[in-house]
């Protein structure tokens, strides 16, 4: 797995936003990559009525929501990041974008997210007779990816995130509708939960996502949970980062990703590095202490994680 990157992704501007052009400052020696433009892919997801809103704010330099900001170049920006996802999807790599993806839903922008990139390249497979595995790692809950594929078994949707936190949804309850019943696996994590309870909710489902048996793993890669990361209230370690790619890899043999969240430059940096070493088989780059849970937070997540497994028990024997 090689980072797929261009300089064009530091042309959506956000000004002082958390989201904004130097998180990707760190990464100014990754060699450059031609992306194709992805506008003609959008329409997988997005509906026409939502890609010309959007067109047209940007261009006027109008907000898409009280978060998500956009200027002149944000709609070239964001669809040259569905296109890199694409790429990476052709080729097992690591699409290096931003504006991220996975708070956007079909006709909406939301959570810094404008258009939704992995689940436009999960898509397009699921449109070429695949099944797809989404995994987010990402601390908060993908609620646009999760309510796009909510009615579908073609695309299991398992997602281990902080709750309470941004977007306030994202529960054990909601395991998908119709087909989908049961194809939604939210994993909440109580604040402060550390890397034994990141490894604990892993290492629970990934039986799961193995019974599923997808043809492929598209991985929304967010490294917000970080300690570091001053906009959650998780205390991962970049030792985990590593970690999860080392087990993605050593369970499943196609596999790509794109960027989500990380707002601390340097960390989310490492967190990169970490990730892909462990997927790639080669040495951790960065070693931190590994953190610990409290014995309430423990307690919280106990509870939890036991109810998810009773609510899933019925459509998963590896439960
Ligand atoms: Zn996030």
């Amino acid at each position: 797995m090689k980072l797929i990157y261009n300089d064009i992704f530091l042309d959506h501007n956000t000004g002082n936003h958390p989201e904004n052009k130097l998180r990707l400052v760190p990464f100014s020696n990754v060699p450059v990559s031609g992306i194709i433009d992805g506008e003609d892919y959008l329409g997988l997801v997005h509906n026409g009525q939502y890609i010309a809103d959007v067109q047209q704010k940007c261009s006027q330099n109008i907000p898409l929501g009280m978060d998500t900001v956009c200027a002149e170049k944000s709609f070239k920006t964001a669809t040259k990041a569905v296109g890199a996802t694409i790429m990476a999807s052709g080729s097992g790599d690591f699409a290096l974008i931003r504006p991220p993806g996975h708070h956007a839903f079909r006709g909406k922008a939301g959570g810094f997210c404008i258009f939704n990139n992995i689940a436009i390249a999960a898509e397009k497979l699921v449109e070429e007779g695949k099944k797809v595995l989404v995994f987010d790692f990402d601390g908060h809950f993908g609620d646009g990816t999760s309510s796009i594929f909510y009615d579908t078994d073609k695309v299991l949707f398992w997602s281990i995130h902080q709750y309470p936190a941004y977007p306030g949804t994202g529960t054990s309850c909601d395991i998908g509708e119709e087909n989908g019943i049961g194809y939604n696996i939210n994993v909440e994590l109580p604040p402060k939960s550390g890397d034994d309870l990141l490894m604990s909710a892993f290492n629970t489902f990934l039986p799961v996502a193995k019974e599923f048996n997808p043809d492929i793993v598209a991985i929304s890669a967010g490294f917000d949970g970080h300690k570091n990361d001053m906009i959650l209230d998780l205390n991962y370690s970049l030792d985990s980062f590593f970690e999860i790619g080392r087990l993605l890899r050593s369970n499943f043999s196609n596999i790509f990703a794109a960027l989500e969240g990380g707002y601390n430059p340097d960390i989310l940096y490492k967190s990169v590095e970490n990730f892909i070493a462990g997927i790639n088989g080669t040495p951790k780059l960065h070693t931190e202490r590994l953190s610990d849970s409290n014995y309430l937070v423990h307690r919280q997540y106990e509870n939890r994680i036991t109810e998810l497994i009773l609510k899933l028990r019925p459509f998963w024997s590896a439960l």
